[in-house]
């Protein structure tokens, strides 16, 4: 048995895990990150987008302004370090869906609010024989998306070429909290703190089952047009449309509480061409359909924190739908806690819920 001390012992090398160890690696920490890749992983499947100006009512995102700066340094630098190409920023069209929406975006104040992130157009010529958009809409800067199997498989091969990766999946029972250990076949590895990082199977952890998700379905297209098109925007109304290629785009995605897993269905499939039609001009073919949960929470932040008994033990999760644009600032807000003894914000400190588990424990 060989001896292995490490200072986070870090479960997970979804879109989580990675981010955090690679924030606890730049603050001097060293790392063990665990994963087999035999479970099913959300990021896997997303479509990776980060926009500032979200939902049906065109609100700016929780954060935007600290966290939109934020990750597009992180996701430049880090594809310097791991040299890969996974960062694309690119604009975003959306056209107003309704008179509303069109009135607001006319206001002064609503200008000024949204100068960072946005430039009302009244339409955009080059789309008219391809986007919807009778009322015009808003161009969205400061948005994109990160090809996040492409980070993962990167993020892999620096763990895998600095011996920083185990290739297991995590079993309670090799763990012992007495002595902070993890024993496997081979070694006993002597860790400061386990940070869990599961995603959507955080609900199996026996540590950390009481906490409140709420995991949603989601399911996502590869389609191809029939005619080459150079969109120079996603377009975002409904449903959103990545350009990938001039010939194939990302269509997506759904959101469902129902039958959570990994399995594409025929009715989101349908769902999607469905809003497509209504934003989209050009004919499509489905060339691939994916589906996943996002791990997801009941108040809508991310889970960051130690257990309330075990303070060895921790948990970063909770990304939901918005993994890309929160895990670069969490994952370092996570590290000032637990290496330099800043405070957590309370909106995402899991200690919110504890009575939650004070109530299971009963
Ligand atoms: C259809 C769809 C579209 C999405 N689109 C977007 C989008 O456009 N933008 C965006 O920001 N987000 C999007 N998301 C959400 C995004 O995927 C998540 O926020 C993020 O990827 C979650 O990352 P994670 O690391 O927490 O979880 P995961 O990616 O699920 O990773 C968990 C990892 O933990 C490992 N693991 C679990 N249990 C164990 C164990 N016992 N031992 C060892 N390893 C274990 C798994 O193997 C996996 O690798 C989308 C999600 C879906 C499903």
């Amino acid at each position: 048995m060989t001896k292995t001390q490490t200072d986070y012992l870090i479960v997970g090398q979804g879109l989580a895990g990675s981010t955090l160890a690679w924030a606890l690696l730049q603050a001097g920490k060293s790392v063990l990150v665990m994963d087999k890749y035999e479970f099913q992983s959300s990021s896997k499947v997303a479509a990776g987008i980060y926009n500032p100006v979200t939902g049906r009512k065109f609100v700016k995102t929780w954060l935007a302004d600290t966290i939109f700066p934020f990750l597009e340094n992180h996701y430049q630098q880090l594809e310097t370090s791991l040299q890969a190409h996974f960062f694309h920023p690119i604009h975003s069209y959306r056209p107003f869906p309704n008179a509303n929406i069109q009135r607001y975006f006319a206001e002064p104040e609503t200008h000024e609010n949204f100068r960072y992130f946005g430039t009302v157009v009244s339409d955009l010529p080059m789309y008219k024989n391809v986007v919807a958009n009778e009322l015009g809409g808003i161009v969205t800067q400061h948005s994109g998306w990160v090809d996040l199997p492409v980070l993962l498989e990167a993020f892999q091969r620096y763990f895998q070429k600095n011996n920083l990766l185990l290739s297991d999946s995590f079993d309670w029972a090799a763990c012992q909290l007495a002595d902070n250990t993890y024993t496997t076949a081979t070694q006993v590895i002597n860790f400061e703190k386990v940070i869990f990082c599961e995603g959507f199977l955080a609900h199996q952890n026996p540590w950390f089952n009481w906490l409140p998700f709420s995991p949603v379905k989601g399911e996502v297209l590869t389609v191809r047009f029939d005619e080459p098109i150079a969109l120079q925007h996603i377009i975002n109304q409904g449903a959103f449309v990545v350009p990938l290629t001039h010939h194939t785009a990302r269509l997506g995605a759904t959101y469902s509480w129902h039958q959570l897993d990994w399995t594409p269905t025929p009715t989101a499939q349908e769902e999607l061409i469905d809003k497509y039609k209504k934003l989209m001009k050009p004919s499509i073919s489905v060339l691939n359909h994916l589906a996943g949960v996002r791990p997801a929470t009941k108040d809508r932040r991310p889970f960051l924190g130690l257990h309330p008994t075990y303070g060895q033990v921790g948990i970063f999760n909770g990304l939901g739908s918005k993994g890309v644009s929160l895990a670069p600032y969490f994952a370092q807000h996570f590290v000032d806690f637990l290496v330099n003894q800043k405070e957590l914000d309370p909106e995402v400190n899991i200690n919110r819920f504890t009575s939650l588990y004070l109530g299971h424990e009963k």
